[in-house]
């Protein structure tokens, strides 16, 4: 901790709010747009704030055929998703990836506007030309550190793949973010260096202040480095100014007027009221919020092809979205974490 004043948000009353219109409207007016997929659960990282340190994976049978991920994104898309967005895990790792974007951009013809992925990156340099072939729109990449024993201490494996995947992204011409979780202690006090790296590359950087969905007690709040603190570390360095809030859940900084910068301040300034976001975990269940305490499950729906029944269960669960983390700012009581969910 650097001496700042740290204020987490205190919880508020959800105020009723309305955006473009889809099917999938929750009972505080929020109609979802975006769909994270999570593809596995497996990852070759083990970044101590996503997952326990020994992780026990889902059994293969258990996990969503590309097949059925296909139905239940037609649905979604028929409803009103506009973006879906592949994670994990650690989305490179599941076989059959490139063929499945290849296969989600039919969707383009019926509203589906962008197909984007979130990942380590450290498989990216052998699959970045395939995906972009495939239609891949865009891709987030996790990068704590620039400096390869920072990021060993936080993710447990080396940096250079990483940056070669990150290059090699550039290089085909997937446009990219890079995202950074703060833990204090760790790496806050690289801020301003991963900060000048990343506008000296001209690649967005989005700070994540770490939110408690990884194992049970680990989450401490004195871990966490808020968007104020590291505003202030930047203040000496770059010229900022504040953006308007937009639908994004970063909220956005010019730096010395060109480069962009993010911060995605679940913490101290929850941004539920316009959270357009579902996920699905790997074993098809619906999540219709980060901090839920349960999923629907939705495989047998889909592996008895009951699309009315499908359709019916998912706009009831997205109906019955909870307030959020706004309203009782506290962990999910789950046994899967962050890794499972998808981020
Ligand atoms: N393996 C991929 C990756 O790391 O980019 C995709 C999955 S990961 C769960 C998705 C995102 O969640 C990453 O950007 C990661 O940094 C973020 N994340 C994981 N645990 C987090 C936590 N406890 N708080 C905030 N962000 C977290
Ligand atoms: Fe793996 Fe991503 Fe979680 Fe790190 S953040 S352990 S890379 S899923």
């Amino acid at each position: 901790m650097d001496g700042s004043t740290k204020t987490l948000a205190t919880p508020v009353k959800m105020p009723l709010v309305t955006n473009a219109s889809t099917q999938l409207v929750d009972q505080f007016g929020r109609h979802k747009h975006k769909l994270r997929i999570s593809l596995t659960d497996r990852c070759n990282f083990r970044c101590s704030y996503c997952m326990p340190d020994k992780p026990e994976w889902l059994a293969k049978k258990d996990i969503l055929s590309f097949e059925e991920l296909l139905k239940f994104c037609e649905i979604m898309v028929h409803l009103g998703i506009q973006h879906i967005r592949l994670t994990g895990g650690e989305p490179l790792m599941r076989q059959g990836v490139v063929n499945f974007i290849h296969d989600l951009n039919r969707f383009k013809a019926h509203g589906l506007q962008r197909i984007s992925m979130t990942s380590n990156a450290f498989y990216l340099k052998k699959y970045a030309h395939a995906l972009q072939q495939a239609g891949l729109d865009d891709l987030n990449i996790s990068l704590d550190s620039i400096h390869p024993d920072t990021f060993k201490s936080m993710t447990k494996r080396p940096l250079e793949p990483v940056l070669q995947g990150i290059a090699e992204a550039l290089h085909v011409g997937i446009p990219i973010k890079l995202n950074c979780v703060l833990v204090a202690g760790k790496n806050d006090h690289e801020i301003v260096e991963l900060t000048q790296w990343a506008y000296e590359q001209n690649i967005e950087l989005r700070f994540i202040e770490y939110m408690p969905l990884d194992q049970p007690l680990h989450w401490q709040p004195e871990k966490v480095i808020i968007e104020d603190q590291i505003i202030q570390k930047l203040t000496a360095h770059f010229q900022i100014k504040k953006q308007q809030r937009q639908h994004d859940p970063a909220t956005i900084y010019r730096l010395n007027n060109d480069y962009k910068l993010g911060i995605i301040s679940t913490i101290s300034k929850p941004f539920c009221q316009t959270c357009d976001r579902l996920r699905l975990t790997a074993t098809g269940e619906l999540f219709t919020c980060l901090f839920a305490n349960a999923g629907t499950p939705l495989r047998d729906l889909l592996q008895k092809n009951d699309l009315s029944s499908l359709t019916t269960t998912i706009m009831d669960a997205v109906w019955h979205k909870k307030a959020g983390f706004i309203a009782h700012q506290q962990a999910p009581i789950r046994k899967i974490s962050m890794h499972a969910i998808g981020g």
